[in-house]
């Protein structure tokens, strides 16, 4: 066949460890026989973070802006240890936190569901696609101890000076905590278009949820925020036949529970922090699990949500085998590609994606794993076989 050509490139991040050396692999063993792929490579490993002083992340994320798609792999976000590991200059930022500032983003986690691998939750047959609020509230909020006797106040000061004072707490009756946070009105309308806009892309009704009967202003200004938002995307999703729901967050985990999935769900930031490790643990393994930064102009920056895997890449490193689950960066790969071939009219690019989807899952539920997913897997008359990285991939490419 003639391969597959694309018009833009996909701004391609690569990055560290063992999903470096998957990374190489998938694309080996299927895109490039198929498609004449086109991208802007940024080697996001640690060692060139390292050598160009990290400005590599940055002119990834200026990219991703320029060309509204990108595809990145994994990185190492460097620690004490990794500092003598790597021989660092400094202790670099997390990529994904830079890329995030430059975009402006809100990050989406949403698990890759096979018949075979049930989810804890029974009911929940079809993805739970939750984003979480990254910035403020309690996550840079200032706290204090307040001693016995004291009184706290929450002081505001305008430009010229004039000061409003409100009484948190009199502590005469002994000491206690406070604690002062705060939220913006920009980034919440942000975090909002993000929300919508994506829910839209997957056709997905959305759930938004705070505890506005308690906290009036501070969450009410969330819900008129989002209130206000909708306004600009009411039409598209009555189009689309889908519906936005605000509701209270104790109704809205008594409805996610009872759901059968199938919704995106907006948190705030702690919502989302807890709820997101609930969600995941429920559908199975970390290697399932998308992720994807939508900024709220609509660029897109797909991956896995999984880290690096360095346990399975000591053992590489010493020539044993590894049964890494490549799954949710080859998702991350059709997620860029279908984009890409939805930004530019490229129906072919589009059909190669899902068909790579598919043969993925297929193989899946065909019985052929990787041994994260072996004891998950009951189908019936199927014995689950754990299959080495590289196999792994050779499977899904039969299929192909
Ligand atoms: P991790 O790489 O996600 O791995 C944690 C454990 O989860 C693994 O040891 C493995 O368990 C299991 N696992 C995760 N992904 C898997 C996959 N694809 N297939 C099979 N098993 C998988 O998290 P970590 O060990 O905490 O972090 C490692 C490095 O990744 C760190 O340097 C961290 O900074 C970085 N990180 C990067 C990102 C990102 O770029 N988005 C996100 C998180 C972490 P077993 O060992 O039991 O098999
Ligand atoms: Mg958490």
């Amino acid at each position: 066949m003639s391969k597959i050509k694309m018009t833009t490139p996909l701004v391609e991040m690569d990055g560290d460890e063992m999903t470096r050396i998957l990374w190489k692999q998938i694309k080996e063993i299927l895109i490039l026989p198929y498609v004449d792929l086109k991208t802007e490579y940024y080697d996001l490993g640690l060692v060139n973070r390292d050598k160009t002083d990290d400005k590599v992340t940055v002119d990834s994320a200026l990219a991703a802006k320029k060309y509204g798609v990108a595809v990145k792999c994994a990185t190492i976000t460097p620690n004490v240890q990794r500092m003598s590991e790597y021989n660092l200059k400094q202790m670099w930022k997390s990529p994904n936190g830079t890329i995030r500032r430059i975009l402006d983003g809100t990050v989406f986690r949403a698990p890759i569901l096979c018949k075979g691998i049930q989810s804890y939750v029974p009911s929940w047959t079809q993805p739970i696609v939750l984003a979480r609020h990254a910035y403020g509230d309690v996550y840079s909020a200032v706290d204090a101890v307040a001693n016995a006797g004291e009184k706290v106040y929450l002081v505001t000061e305008n430009e010229t000076g004039e000061v409003s004072r409100t009484l948190v707490h009199d502590f005469s009756g002994g000491a206690g905590v406070v604690q002062g946070m705060h939220n913006t009105d920009a980034s919440i309308r942000s975090f909002a278009h993000s929300c919508f806009r994506y829910a839209l892309d997957l056709g997905y009704p959305m759930i938004f949820a705070t505890k506005d009967t308690i906290s009036k202003v501070y969450d009410g200004r969330f819900k008129q925020i989002f209130a206000e938002v909708y306004e600009e995307y009411r039409a598209q999703f009555e189009a689309k036949g889908i519906d936005y729901l605000y509701t209270l967050i104790d109704d809205a985990v008594a409805r996610i529970m009872r759901s059968k999935g199938g919704v995106l769900w907006a948190c705030k930031n702690y919502d989302g922090d807890v709820m997101s490790d609930m969600v995941a643990t429920a559908y199975g393994s970390l290697g399932m699990m998308t992720s994807v930064l939508v900024s709220p102009d609509g660029k897109y920056e797909f991956e896995a949500a999984h880290g690096t895997v360095t346990r399975h890449y000591y053992k590489y490193l010493k020539g044993e085998e590894t049964s890494t689950n490549s799954v949710a960066t080859i998702f991350a790969w059709t997620g860029a590609l279908k984009k890409r071939g939805e930004l530019d009219g490229n129906k072919e690019l589009i059909a190669f994606a899902e068909k790579l989807e598919r043969a993925t899952t297929d193989t899946i539920e065909a019985g052929e794993m990787t041994g994260d997913l072996v004891p998950l897997f009951s189908r019936d008359g199927i014995t689950p076989k754990k299959l080495n990285s590289e196999d792994f991939l050779q499977a899904i490419s039969k299929r192909l």
